[in-house]
C-alpha cells in the first residue's frame, strides 16, 4: 500500500514542547550520517523533503511530516556525532529524550543502524533507553547496497543475535536502490493500525 502524500507540519525545538500533530506518530532515529534523511525521502517518495546533510550532526530540531492524513513520521536529530560541540549535544539529548518519554501519540520507533558497522556505544545507549520506555521498536539496517548478498545476510543474523531482535523486527533498506523501503512502509502502517 502506498503511504500517501507527505507534508511538513512543524518542528519541536525545546524539551516539553507539544508535537504539532494529533495523528499517531512513528519516530525515526539513528546516529548522524546513518542515512536517515535519505531513507525518509525514499520512504515518502519525495526527494529533498528531509534534508540530506552535508555536515552531519547539524539538525537539532524534531521535524514532523504528516503522511496520507493517517500518521506522522517524526524525524529526530541524529545522535552520536563525535565532532559536535558539547553544548550542542547537551541541547539535543534532552530534546530527544523528552519527546520519546512524554509524547502520548507515539506509536513506535524506527531505530536505524548502518549495515556496514556493528552497533556503536551510542546505538546501544539509545536501545537501552527505548527498551526502558517499552516502546514498540523496529530495527533497520541502512545502506545495504554497500554490502554483498553474503555480507548482508551475515550482518542481519549477527545484529539479531547481538541485540536480541525478533526476526520480524529487523529490516534491511537502501535509499539508493529502494530495496526494503516498501516493507518498511508496510511495517509502519501496521504499527500505526495497531496503536
Ligand atoms: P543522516 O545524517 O542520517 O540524515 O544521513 P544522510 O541521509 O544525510 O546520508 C548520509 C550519507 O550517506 C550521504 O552521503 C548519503 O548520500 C549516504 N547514503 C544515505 N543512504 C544511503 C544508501 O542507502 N546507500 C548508499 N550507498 N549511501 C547512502
Amino acid at each position: 500500500m502506498r503511504l500517501g502524500e507527505a507534508e511538513f507540519v512543524g518542528a519541536v525545538r525545546e524539551p516539553g514542547q507539544a508535537p504539532p500533530t494529533r495523528l499517531p506518530q512513528i519516530a525515526i532515529i539513528g546516529r548522524s550520517n546513518v542515512g536517515k534523511s535519505s531513507l525518509i525521502n525514499a520512504l515518502l517518495g519525495r526527494k529533498g523533503l528531509a534534508r540530506v546533510s552535508r555536515t552531519p550532526g547539524r539538525t537539532q530540531e524534531i521535524h514532523f511530516y504528516e503522511v496520507g492524513g493517517r500518521f506522522c513520521l517524526v524525524d529526530l536529530p541524529g545522535y552520536g556525532f563525535a565532532k559536535a560541540p558539547a553544548e550542542v549535544r547537551q541541547r539535543w539529548e534532552p530534546l530527544i529524550q523528552s519527546y520519546l518519554s512524554t509524547s502520548r501519540g507515539l506509536a513506535g520507533v524506527i531505530l536505524l543502524l548502518d549495515s556496514r558497522h556493528g552497533p556503536s556505544k551510542d546505538d546501544r545507549r539509545m536501545l537501552d533507553f527505548l527498551a526502558r520506555l517499552e516502546l514498540p521498536t523496529l530495527f533497520v539496517l541502512t545502506k545495504v547496497d554497500k554490502l554483498s548478498r553474503g555480507k548482508r545476510k551475515a550482518r542481519m543474523e549477527e545484529t539479531r543475535e547481538l541485540l536480541e531482535i525478533p526476526e520480524d523486527q529487523l529490516l534491511a533498506t537502501s535509499a539508493v536502490s529502494g530495496e526494503g523501503t516498501k516493507s518498511l512502509g508496510d511495517s509502519v502502517l501496521a504499527a500505526v493500525e495497531e496503536a
